[in-house]
């Protein structure tokens, strides 16, 4: 999987920093009180040069010597000199708990704005998009980019923000002090940004990578704990400790690598400035002039507390782009194109009619017709029956109905009216979906057979709905009934249990409209039966696809497809398909003579069988 994810070009930074201040937007008056913090904190750099000329100059003459204090007038160097450095600290200290507070203030609900929109949009994005990334991927986004952001967002902006009014502040001292002589330091600027631009480049690139190999990381990690019971019952220990720490040492690497950028790069910046310092100091001593030795003081210790926060500055830059490169992958994640939804059309209630007319479809990305040229018609109230070879393309049939993919061409009307037309939401209001593979979730029984939609419905019919799924015994018997937690994907249950609480699910939501995608996995005679009965049930008054693998409902359909490689290439009932004497009645013939006489009648296999 790709770490980014559809490979587009990376963002400048200009407009990566415009769009991140965009976020900002709805916090610019904290903004600017926290601003106001750090530039009176800032001040009180130049603040502390003063002060040591007057203490320096008062030195010689501690009591004729006066200074201008605020408030207090003019007073003696003696006694001005201490009380300026306690209100100087105090000033400090005021800007620094404005400036920190309301700029974290800003900066976590920005990440929090990310997070959220980062969450909102995987509930937008369309089924494809989750074929092509792994889910380690996209969690370790949301957990780790976003940390990232954090960082950058907090810690960094607020070196920024403090430290760059700093030296500005210095800088304009100085240049107050001795224009002239402060010029030299300028001569080094272009040295430094050349620094930070080559330094920032690379950092970003590391960054990206790591936040790739963190998310391979995540991966990893994620497939072994869902996948335990495999890994343990076919030795998969060992293929697995080495994947992980193939991961794990890959993210290492890319981590030592970015230390050792930006430890090379903070003692460069350090030796330049330094060079610039060296430089002055030189200048300072040889036209020393008229100037007092206060004077020079100030100056040189003006000076003298540049390369501190130059250096600060220098450190963040790894953070920021690491925020940067988090904010790319961020917004390359918001800039997907969410699920088509341009249709208008809403209705309370269709009737259930489904028209299939010359469907194709193809999985976006591959180039296997996965169906062909399809077309059927279903009445209201009618049963029909997919079967055919295990990748005939059944689900996938089942899945274009409520649009989880796109199809490519011909037409699925609704009613007589395409479901392109239908508002997405609407439309699968319509449908209720039993998946192939159950999802629950870790939650009580009762908030998984309502969920979504249905979250208010009164208990009197979640319980219904789970009588009528053949549910509400085994329900009833366990020890907290509908308040049991089913743990993660219900691995509390049975696989028998799951599939009937996915029919109360589908069943409580009593859409005109039922697609069934049976599960393959194999159940004991006793889930067999109820499951049947449960079906029998549902299928009452609604249109019911059925993706069947069990004979007895298959005989109960009034309509039998029968597809192979995405065709269809029978279609009739049990008797009339048996009559024939073609494709159906061969399966028929192979599959279910054996298992007629078996507990549990089911057509099942692993590929070459009837599934
Ligand atoms: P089964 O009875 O085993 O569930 P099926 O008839 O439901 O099989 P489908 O899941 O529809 O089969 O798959 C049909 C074909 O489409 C298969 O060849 C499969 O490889 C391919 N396919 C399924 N899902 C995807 C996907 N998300 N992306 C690309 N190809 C897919
Ligand atoms: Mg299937």
């Amino acid at each position: 999987m790709s770490e980014s994810s559809s490979g587009n070009a990376p963002m400048s930074s200009l407009k990566l920093y415009m769009r991140l201040l965009g976020y900002v937007r709805p916090y610019w008056l904290m903004f600017v009180v926290s601003l106001a913090g750090y530039i009176l904190f800032a001040l009180t750099q130049p603040m502390m040069a003063a002060l040591l000329k007057y203490f320096v100059d008062g030195l010689a003459n501690p009591e004729q010597g006066v200074m201008a204090l605020p408030v207090l007038g003019d007073i003696q160097l003696l006694y001005g000199v201490p009380l300026a450095l306690l209100f100087i600290t105090a000033w400090q200290g005021v800007g620094s708990f404005l400036g920190g507070y309301y700029l974290a203030r800003v900066s976590l609900g920005l990440v929090q704005d990310l997070r959220l929109a980062l969450f909102d949009s995987l509930l937008k994005l369309p089924n494809r998009y989750f074929d092509q990334h792994a889910s380690g991927h996209l969690i370790s986004r949301i957990t780790f980019n976003v940390t990232m952001v954090t960082g950058a967002a907090t810690d960094a902006l607020k070196v920024m923000v403090r430290e760059g009014l700093t030296v500005i502040f210095l800088f304009g001292y100085l240049l107050w002090m001795n224009w002239k002589l402060t010029l030299v330091m300028v001569a080094i600027l272009p040295v430094i940004s050349l620094m930070v631009r080559v330094a920032s480049k690379r950092f970003r690139s590391q960054s990206r990578k790591i936040q790739g190999a963190m998310g391979e990381l995540t991966h990893v990690a994620s497939e072994t704990i869902q996948g335990y019971r495999v890994v343990r019952s076919f030795g998969g220990e060992r293929y697995e400790s080495e994947r992980f720490y193939k991961a794990s040492d890959d993210n290492t690497r890319k981590q030592l690598k970015m230390t050792r950028t930006s430890a090379s790069y903070t003692p460069l910046l350090q030796f330049v400035t330094y060079t610039g310092m060296a430089l002055l100091m030189f200048l300072v001593l040889l036209l020393r002039g008229d100037a007092t030795v206060g004077d020079l003081v100030a100056y040189i210790t003006a000076a003298g507390l540049l390369p501190k926060p130059i250096r600060q500055l220098s450190e963040v830059s790894s953070t920021i782009q690491k925020g940067l490169a988090g904010a790319e992958s961020i917004f390359d994640q918001l800039d997907e194109q969410p699920e088509v939804d341009t249709g208008t059309l809403e209705r309370d209630r269709v009737e259930g009619r489904i028209d299939v007319q010359n469907l194709s479809f193809t999985y976006p990305g591959t180039d296997k017709q996965v169906l062909n040229d399809i077309s059927f018609t279903i009445a209201p109230g009618q049963m029909v029956a997919l079967v055919g070879r295990s990748g005939s393309g059944k689900s996938t049939l089942a899945n274009l109905i409520p649009r989880f993919y796109q199809h490519t061409s011909g037409k699925i009307l609704l009613d007589g009216v395409d479901v392109e037309q239908y508002r997405l939401n609407n439309l699968r209001q319509h449908i209720a979906l039993v998946t192939q593979q159950v999802t629950l979730f870790n939650d009580t029984i009762q908030n998984n057979i309502a969920y979504g939609d249905l979250a208010s419905t009164p208990k009197e019919d979640v319980e219904k709905a789970a009588a009528d799924a053949y549910a509400a015994e085994f329900i009833e018997r366990l020890p907290e009934g509908y308040m049991t937690l089913v743990g993660e994907n219900g691995v509390l249950l049975s696989g028998g249990q799951r599939q009937r609480l996915a029919i109360a699910r589908a069943l409580l939501k009593d859409a005109p409209l039922l697609i069934l995608d049976e599960a393959t996995s194999a159940l004991d005679t006793e889930s067999e039966r109820h499951i049947q009965a449960a079906l029998d049930k549902v299928v009452e008054g609604r249109t019911t696809i059925v993706i069947a693998h069990r004979l007895s409902t298959i005989e109960k359909a009034d309509l039998i497809l029968v597809m192979d490689q995405g065709q269809i290439v029978e279609r009739g009932n049990h008797i009339e398909l048996l009559a024939a004497n073609g494709y159906y009645a061969r399966l028929h013939n192979q599959d279910f003579a054996e298992l007629s006489d078996g507990p549990s009648e089911r057509l099942d296999g692993e590929g070459e069988t009837f599934t």
